[in-house]
C-alpha cells in the first residue's frame, strides 16, 4: 500500500509542475513505524523528569549549595522526579511482558468477583482521598474466566483508578460484575466529566490522553489504558468505552466464561 502526496509547484519561469511523492504504507512499514514512535515517544516521557532531576542537582552543587530550605524543597521535586521514572520503567516493562506472552492464553480459573473485591480494598484510600464512594456489585457466586490473576488485578486496578483520577471529586464509582451466559464481565462507571467522542478510539494507543498536565498531575504515565487493551486481548476477549462528554464514563471488560452457565433466577 502507497500514500501519495500531490503538491502543485510553479517554478520561477512561470511553469506548473506537479510533484509526487510516494510514502510506503505497507503493514510492515507501519508496525515499523509505530515501533519507532514508541521509542521516540518513551524516551521524551523519560527525558523530561530525568533533566529536571539533573538540573536540581546542578542547583544543589552549585548556587543553592548552603541553602537548607531549598535543599529541603527540591529534594522533595527530585524524589517525585525519580518516582514518575520509576513508575514509568514498571508500565513499560509491565507492557512489554504481557505483550511477548500475546500468543499465549492465560488458562488458570481465575474469580472476577474476587479480584474486584482485592481492587476495591485496596483503593478505598486512595478513593476516600477524593471523596469517592465505590460502590461494588456482584453476582452471589464466583465469576470464573481463563485467566491471569496478576494481569486481571491489574486491569480492574487502572481501570478502578482511573474513575477515581478522572471522575467527579464527590463522585461515585460503580464496579458491576456480571456474570452471562457465555461471557463474563466487568465494568467500571465514574460519574465524572467524560470523555469527549473524538478521543475515544485512541484512548488506549501509548502515551494518548485527553489533557496530558491533568494525567502528570495525577501521576499517570499514559500507559495505562494500553496495558488494559493487551491484558483484554491475551484473554480473548474485548474492551468497549462509553462516555458522553459531561455524563462519566464506563470502561467494560468481557471475557469469554469458563465452565458451566449460571443457573438463570427462576
Ligand atoms: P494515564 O496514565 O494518563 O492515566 P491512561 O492510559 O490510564 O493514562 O489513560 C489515558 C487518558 O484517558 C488519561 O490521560 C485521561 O485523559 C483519559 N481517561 C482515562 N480514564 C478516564 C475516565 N474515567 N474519565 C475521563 N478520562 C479518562
Amino acid at each position: 500500500t502507497f500514500r501519495i502526496h500531490i503538491a502543485a509547484l510553479r517554478t520561477a519561469g512561470g511553469r506548473r509542475s506537479l510533484l509526487l511523492t510516494f510514502e510506503d504504507l505497507s503493514e510492515q512499514r507501519v508496525t515499523e513505524r509505530m515501533r519507532v514512535d514508541f521509542v521516540a515517544n518513551a524516551s521524551h516521557e523519560l527525558r523530561t523528569p530525568l533533566a529536571s532531576l539533573l538540573g536540581f542537582v546542578e542547583t544543589l552543587q552549585g548556587p543553592a549549595r548552603n541553602d537548607a530550605g531549598a535543599r529541603d524543597r527540591f529534594l522533595t521535586i527530585m524524589r517525585e522526579q525519580g518516582l514518575r521514572m520509576a513508575r514509568l520503567v514498571d508500565d513499560l516493562l509491565s507492557l512489554s511482558r504481557i505483550e511477548l506472552r500475546a500468543h499465549l492464553a492465560p488458562e488458570t480459573p481465575v474469580d472476577l468477583a474476587g479480584i474486584s473485591r482485592e481492587i476495591v480494598d485496596s483503593l478505598t484510600l486512595m478513593a476516600r482521598e477524593r471523596n469517592v464512594n465505590l460502590r461494588l456489585s456482584l453476582p452471589e457466586q464466583p465469576v470464573k474466566v481463563a485467566g491471569d490473576r496478576d494481569e486481571l488485578l491489574r486491569l480492574m486496578e487502572n481501570l478502578v483508578e482511573n474513575a477515581i483520577k478522572y471522575g467527579r471529586r464527590d463522585g461515585e464509582v460503580a464496579i458491576d460484575v456480571i456474570d452471562g451466559a457465555t461471557e463474563a464481565s466487568v465494568s467500571v462507571r465514574d460519574d465524572g466529566p467524560g470523555i469527549a467522542p473524538e478521543h475515544l478510539p485512541r484512548l488506549t494507543e501509548r502515551f494518548y490522553r485527553v489533557d496530558t498536565a491533568a494525567s502528570r498531575e495525577a501521576g499517570g504515565t499514559g500507559l495505562g489504558l494500553a496495558i488494559v487493551k493487551h491484558i483484554v486481548l491475551r484473554h480473548r476477549g474485548r474492551l468497549t468505552i462509553e462516555s458522553l462528554l459531561g455524563q462519566g464514563a464506563t470502561f467494560k471488560a468481557i471475557f469469554p466464561r469458563l465452565g458451566p452457565a449460571p443457573r438463570s433466577p427462576s
